[in-house]
């Protein structure tokens, strides 16, 4: 495979480089975020991006998004020294498709590149999943959104908000419903916070947020027609 290595720490870039090549792997390195970026975008024929959270310029969170945005068939490894739920959930949210926790055996990275390059061949064979309502198409598997294709920049929560939405296209989903669906497990909140999203969402789909119907006395519908 051709691999992109996004790392600021030069000992352990170096070292993950030469590993990999002898794996048998083509490697570039880019030691900050807008080089890796550069990179990634450019046409090369990266197949897979190692991409370390934390860099000096852009974080990895960063460059995963606008990666997603552009090249949604790169396959993103995200590297993290942080091992919390909300770091993952962030890195998975912004568009990486695995991660590995600092500090890693070369195995491990090793075991999860493998899989990863599975899902890559297996993606390519297969169309991907996409939902739809009128010119609003979201992603599930790049987790991208577009309106008369043309990206739409949503926030993780506003992205599941909609995805619940567009599942169920002419249903009236309850605020309740719209909380269980779209918001992550134990999180307190108040049903007005889905009035909120919706607002942001509406106002971020245009002319097209006209088809999140409001439902008095129950929550909101989408008009997928
Ligand atoms: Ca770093």
């Amino acid at each position: 495979m051709k691999i992109l290595l996004v790392e600021d720490d030069a000992r352990l870039s170096r070292s993950l480089a030469r590993l990999l090549e002898q794996d048998r792997h083509n490697v570039e390195v880019a030691a900050d975020g807008e080089t890796g970026l550069d990179i990634a975008l450019g046409e090369n024929g990266i197949d897979v991006v190692i991409l370390d959270i934390g860099l000096p310029d852009l974080s990895g969170i960063e460059v995963a998004k606008r990666i997603r945005r552009e090249r949604r068939e790169l396959a993103i490894l995200m590297l993290t020294a942080r091992d919390t739920v909300g770091d993952r959930v962030t890195g998975l949210d912004s568009g990486a498709d695995d991660y590995v926790v600092k500090p890693f055996s070369y195995d491990e990275l090793a075991a999860r590149l493998r899989a990863l390059a599975r899902r890559v061949e297996s993606a390519a064979r297969r169309p991907e999943p996409r939902l739809t309502a009128g010119p609003i198409s979201l992603d599930e598997a790049s987790r991208t959104v577009t309106v008369h294709d043309r990206p739409v920049d949503l926030s993780p929560r506003e992205f599941s908000l909609l995805e619940s939405l567009l599942r169920h296209p002419g249903q009236a989903l309850s605020r309740d419903q719209l909380l269980d669906q779209a918001w992550p497990f134990g999180v307190a909140v108040t049903p007005n916070a889905v009035d909120a999203y919706v607002h942001y969402l509406r106002t971020k789909l245009g002319s097209e947020g006209e088809r999140i119907e409001t439902v008095r006395g129950i929550g909101y519908r989408l008009n997928g027609a």
